[in-house]
């Protein structure tokens, strides 16, 4: 008999027309608060955002999709990126109704989620995404365009932008891998029902996946968008409940290098970094002194601002990026999160050498850490929740505790992974001790870094 969960995937696959009808209403809700928001006035000191649609879009956007989708795909796979994600049916859309290219080597490479990511993340701070929806718009609108024009030029009625290049795809593959739930392909029922049906010369309909994934051989939640699309398909396959450390211990779904890369470089290491980086002391006492240096000396070049698309410049809101400020913002995110993730790196490769086991490299060891990246990252964005609420005058006493408990559940779970994997690992027992100690240090890294972020700064 099927589960609930299973009746719920089946019902997605019977149901393509009413899924199609909530897709483009995103899209329609999408660029309606993309697109008006940017051309209305600034909002009045007196304006909330339950007056203003400035202020509302950037709490719809920033303050609760954005956290929001994080929690969604942690907890049910990539459901966002099938079943509403605008830039998916976008690049859909236009897949159908374009060139049907072949996808050319260069789009493949499995470094462009980390290189997306992190240049993305980069700009959006350098031209305050967050603040201006001038800049959500040129930044979600430029990507939506290449999504559009991704499409139009390659696959047939594929989603080639989201599987190969879309920049929070890396993200959003790491978080689906620790999800309860996913699409299961039964191989045994998938060769039978090739074998059982009447007339071998007619093939069996295709599945159309939208990600071109190999579904019988499908070990893996990070590439599935979980659109549903191929449930009960030759009735081999489910949606089904697992455990979320399943991937981790699973020897048929390994762990990437760009995997690991993405988890300890882009989301512990310069995803942090970007959070920090507007409340850090130490950022603002080296920009004091490095602009006192340059007034000494005369030199005021460095001092001066940038158009507002390459750096922040409201003067009406007293918000100005210098080209001293843009370039120490780089400097922090990308020499600071660099250095955090070989700090983080450390660790697991040091583990790795040490347990000696090919079943156990410092990637797979790495991916004990992907729930602290999840929960980091829910943190971080939730900042800005926070943030919009104070300014509404609405700040629960109760959100330190409830930061302090998401922390410690995205460490404890974090350490839970370290032990089941090394203790299933045939290192000599003093070797697994060793490993695992040496791979709590980036759990007290990451542990004090958000410590000091909510409660010393
Ligand atoms: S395997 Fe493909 S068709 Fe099936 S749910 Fe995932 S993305 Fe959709």
């Amino acid at each position: 008999m099927s589960t609930a969960v299973e009746r719920f995937g089946l019902m997605l696959a019977r149901h393509p027309g009413s899924i199609q009808v909530v897709q483009w209403l995103m899209v329609a809700v999408y660029l309606f608060l993309l697109v008006v928001p940017a051309i209305l006035p600034a909002p009045d000191a007196d304006a909330h955002l339950w007056n203003n649609l400035r202020l509302f879009a950037q709490f719809v956007f920033w303050g609760l999709w954005w956290p929001g989708v994080m929690l969604i795909t942690l907890l049910t796979g990539r459901t966002w990126c099938g079943l509403f994600c605008p830039e998916g049916t976008l690049t859909e859309w236009a897949s159908r109704r374009g060139l049907g290219r072949p996808i050319p080597r260069w789009i493949r490479w499995s470094g462009w989620p980390f290189v997306a990511f992190v240049c993305i993340t980069l700009y959006g701070q350098l031209i305050s995404i967050y603040d201006y929806p001038d800049a959500a718009l040129l930044i979600l609108g430029g990507s939506g365009i290449a999504a559009l024009a991704v499409g139009y030029l390659y696959g047939r009625g594929k989603r080639i932008w989201c599987r190969y290049l879309c920049p929070v795809s890396g993200v959003f593959s790491l978080l689906a891998r620790l999800a309860p739930v996913h699409y299961r392909t039964d191989r045994a029922a998938w060769n039978a029902a090739a074998k059982a049906r009447p007339d071998r010369s007619i093939p069996i309909r295709a599945v159309d996946c939208p990600t071109l994934l190999d579904i019988p051989r499908l070990t893996s939640a990070a590439e599935c968008h979980a659109c549903g699309r191929c449930a009960g398909h030759r009735n081999a396959v489910s949606l089904v409940v697992r455990s979320p450390n399943q991937e981790l211990v699973d020897p048929a779904s390994p762990s990437t290098r760009s995997q690991a890369v993405i988890l300890l470089f882009a989301v512990l290491g310069i995803a942090t970094a970007a959070f920090q980086w507007p409340i850090s002391p130490w950022l603002l006492h080296l920009k004091l002194n490095l602009a006192a240096w340059l007034v000494e000396g005369g030199h005021y070049g460095l001092l001066g601002s940038a158009p507002w698309w390459l750096l922040t410049n409201h003067p009406e809101a007293n918000d100005v990026f210098t080209w001293l400020d843009g370039g120490l913002i780089v400097a922090y995110m990308l020499g600071g999160g660099l250095l955090l993730g070989a700090l983080l790196a450390l660790w697991p490769w040091l583990a790795a050498r040490l347990l000696r086991d090919a079943r156990l490299p410092w990637e797979r060891l790495a991916m004990s850490y992907a729930p602290l990246g999840g929960i980091s990252l829910i943190l971080g964005l939730t900042m800005l929740t926070l943030a919009q609420l104070r300014a509404e005058h609405l700040s629960p006493d109760w959100v330190p505790g409830l930061r302090m408990a998401l922390l410690a559940f995205g460490s404890v779970w974090s350490l839970w992974r370290i032990f089941v994997l090394i203790r299933g690992s045939a290192a000599p027992q003093a070797r697994r001790i060793a490993a695992g100690t040496l791979m709590w240090a980036p759990v007290i890294v990451m542990d004090s870094l958000w410590y000091q972020l909510f409660f010393v700064w």
